[in-house]
């Protein structure tokens, strides 16, 4: 049905890769590029051994891009003539790659809104000021296909269609119940993930943001396959594209689970400064220390073999229907071995690798045609949800839900 070209190598391009090998019907075709071919290379072998060459098969190429560039990826794109690009690299290359799509007309989807890297701060107007172009190019670009965001918009949108006249409150629980036997790591790019939980947390209620201190807000919550957590409130960025799209919405919160070990790291780190993206020099460089820890932090792809444990995320709606007050809990469990037996990675790459592929296929399919640029939660829930169940992150639904406090 349709070429994808998959931008990066990591933990989550590697999900992607296996999991549109899984479906050759839609994915004919792939290039996987990055700037370190041999990462792309050693994917193709993989997924080639995994699952054959040829006639029936999605065919697997690679490529060497830096995708900071937009003269590379134009040149990229020219040359593989993809029907989408699928941006698997990091929030930093958003733009770059939505104006190299822009340039050649081809669609766009990505798992992560834009974050310049001089500021740990990420939001939507940078890409939705895109819109009005990727109109009149009569191409789509849809922002967020992970699991959070991503999935947690699509349960929103289902929420919305199904079962609710209103949503009054959404709170999204993203619960890692894993152990990886390491006393500190992170599940995905250790920067992007300490960037995003040593920032000030915050929440939408009655039509603005209120702010919090880092890990401000806490709560006790008893996750279905993995049992209670302390659960930390952050901000996370579905929560603004859903203030907006879902009408009427009074607050939205997101909350996710860390470990006392995972805390008293992140906070040791941050005491003496190893977290800050402020450069200092060193002897006779200018380095970053944050980039100096990823560097020797434990690779998020290397965690597979030694995760245990479950990850459950998902979303509780409130709100009326038929003048009654309902509650309404959906959410996927997920094994961290599971997925290694499956592809070679822990849940948290696959949780987001799944919904990658499925974006995609949504657009190739053409199931999901509107022309412009559109978060997850803009499209029709129903054909993503069935995908879903059947690759791979199986929903359930409790319409009696413990709520959060
Ligand atoms: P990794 O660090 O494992 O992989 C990032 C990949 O991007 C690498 O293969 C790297 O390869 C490539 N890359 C980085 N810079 C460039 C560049 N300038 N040009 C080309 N390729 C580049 O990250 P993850 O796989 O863990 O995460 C991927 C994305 O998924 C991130 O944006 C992350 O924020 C997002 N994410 C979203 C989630 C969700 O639920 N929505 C959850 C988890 C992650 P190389 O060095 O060879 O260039």
């Amino acid at each position: 049905m349709g070429k994808a070209l998959i931008i990066g190598a990591g933990g989550v391009a590697g999900v992607v890769a296996h999991k549109c090998c899984q479906n050759p019907e839609v994915f004919e075709e792939i290039c996987i590029a990055s700037r370190t071919k041999s990462k792309c290379d050693t994917l193709k072998e993989v997924c080639e051994n995994k699952y054959g060459v040829g006639v029936g098969k999605t065919k697997i190429t690679t490529a060497q891009v830096n995708a900071d560039y937009v003269d590379e990826l134009v040149a990229l794109i020219e040359k593989v003539k993809p029907d989408i690009v699928m941006n698997i690299a990091l929030p930093y290359q958003d733009l770059t790659i939505m104006e190299a799509c822009l340039k050649t007309k081809t669609n766009y989807m990505d798992t992560a809104n834009y974050e310049p890297p001089e500021t740990a701060h990420f939001e939507y107007s940078w890409q939705w000021a895109y819109k009005k172009r990727f109109e009149e190019a009569g191409i789509t670009a849809l922002l967020g296909s992970g699991f959070d965001p991503g999935v947690t918009g699509v349960f929103s949108a289902y929420a919305a269609k199904h079962y609710f006249d209103e949503i009054e409150f959404i709170d999204i629980l993203d619960c890692n119940g894993g152990n990886h036997g390491y006393p500190f790591a992170t599940n995905f790019n250790p920067e992007i993930n300490i960037r995003e939980v040593s920032a000030k947390g915050s929440y939408w209620e009655n039509g603005h943001w209120v702010e919090t201190e880092p890990m401000e807000i806490k709560r006790v919550y008893n996750f279905d396959g993995v049992g209670e957590k302390d659960m930390y409130l952050l901000h996370h960025e579905e929560i603004e594209s859903l203030a907006l799209n879902i009408k009427g919405i009074k607050r939205i919160r997101f909350f996710m689970t860390f470990g006392q070990s995972y805390l008293t790291h992140l906070q040791c780190l941050t005491n003496v400064g190893m977290t800050s993206i402020e450069p200092i020099d060193f002897e006779g460089h200018q380095i970053i220390p944050l980039q100096f820890l990823k560097a020797v932090l434990p690779d998020p792809a290397s965690l597979g073999p030694r995760t245990v444990g479950k990850t459950n995320i998902g979303c509780i709606f409130q709100g009326k229907k038929d003048g009654k007050d309902i509650a309404y809990y959906v959410y996927n469990i997920c094994d961290h071995q599971e997925c290694y037996r499956e592809v070679g990675s822990q849940a948290i790459s696959y949780t987001t690798g799944v919904p990658a592929m499925i974006g995609a296929m949504m657009l190739l399919t053409g199931k999901w045609n509107k022309k412009g640029v559109y978060n997850i939660e803009e499209f029709d829930p129903d054909p993503f949800m069935e995908a879903l169940n059947q690759f791979g992150l199986p929903w359930i639904e409790n319409f009696h839900p413990q709520l959060v406090k």
